[in-house]
């Protein structure tokens, strides 16, 4: 779909590289406990690897301290395992990467794909240019010594791609926001770039997220292009609502997901009927692996809904 994106940089992957096995992941960022949402994109991610026999990876996108609680990421690691979603080999942690995504900008950088920009947030709105960038540091370069953000060019054409659960996607350009941050004026690195980067270096071949990041994925199919890296095949699960319509999350005060035991598999059970995936109801008293080990033998993708599914408390 990025086929007429010209130019891009040569492949830093090993192009011989076995494409036989599929790989799936989930990549939490620990900004707080799992909810029953993200327990939902883990499930869902879990059994369509373990379906296929693909390897389930692990990776921690910890790349913004200050909005993450010590210990977040340990809670998150402890739930998966205490829900029974094993992941495959060693965890990656974004934070550890850093040097690697350095490299991958620079590249970028000088490949003209990407540019450094000193809009501050008060300017992009005075220019009215908070949703969709002018270009402006493009066109009016800052000086070397201006503390900056760099952005990624993004093509002024309608990109388009196919998701496994949500059909086809188009994206014209004049909706797209333009070209985008890939590392912020504070000094972070944006999910963007590491994301794409980790997905190719770890060989990530089947993303299946929450439907509130789909509109992120031609951005990064952009970059997938500049840099030379094959395309994922994507799936987005319907992201879930409390009660008052609004997306679970840490800001609408999602609670935690109970360690208790003996709400494991209840919570499980729960969390297949959001995927449309039917257990036969003798399996509701069935142990917690035996129940995981009938949703990946039954593991049906299209059976799940592509709207947003609402979660009434205490459901
Ligand atoms: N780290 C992102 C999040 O927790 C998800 C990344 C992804 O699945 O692409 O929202
Ligand atoms: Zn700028």
């Amino acid at each position: 779909m990025t086929g007429g994106l010209q130019p891009c940089l040569q492949s830093r992957l090993p192009q011989d590289a076995p494409t036989l096995s599929r790989i799936g992941r989930f990549a939490p960022s620990p900004t707080g406990p799992l909810h029953f949402g993200s327990l939902l994109a883990a499930l869902a991610s879990f059994l369509d690897s373990r379906a296929s026999g693909s390897r389930w990876l692990l990776r921690i996108e910890d790349l913004d301290p200050p909005r993450e609680p010590p210990g977040a990421a340990e809670q998150i690691i402890h739930t998966l395992d205490a829900y029974g979603l094993h992941w495959d080999g060693e965890i990656a942690w974004q934070s550890r990467r850093l040097p690697l995504y350095r490299e991958i900008l620079q590249q970028l950088l000088a490949a003209g794909l990407a540019y450094r920009c000193q809009c501050s947030r008060s300017e992009l709105k005075r220019r009215q240019a908070l949703l969709r960038y002018d270009r402006h540091c493009l066109q009016h370069p800052p000086s070397a010594a201006a503390t900056c953000a760099i952005r990624a060019r993004y093509p002024d054409q309608t990109l388009s791609f196919t998701d496994r659960i949500q059909g086809v996607r188009r994206y014209p350009s004049a909706q797209s926001g333009g070209d985008f941050i890939l590392f912020r004026r504070d000094g972070l690195f944006a999910y963007q770039l590491a994301v794409v980067v980790d997905d190719a270096e770890q060989g990530v071949t089947d993303i299946v997220r929450g439907a509130d990041l789909i509109d992120e994925t031609p951005r990064q199919q952009v970059l997938q292009h500049y840099l030379h890296y094959p395309q994922p095949d994507y799936a987005h699960i319907p992201v879930v609502t409390n009660s008052s319509g609004q997306k679970l999350s840490k800001q609408t005060f999602a609670p935690a997901l109970s360690l208790e035991p003996e709400l494991i598999v209840p919570t499980l059970w729960k969390a297949l009927h959001f995927l449309g995936q039917t257990p036969p109801p003798e399996l509701r008293a069935a142990r917690r692996d035996e129940l995981l080990q009938w949703a990946i033998t039954h593991w049906d993708i299209t059976a799940i809904a592509r709207q947003t599914a609402r979660c009434q408390e205490g459901e």
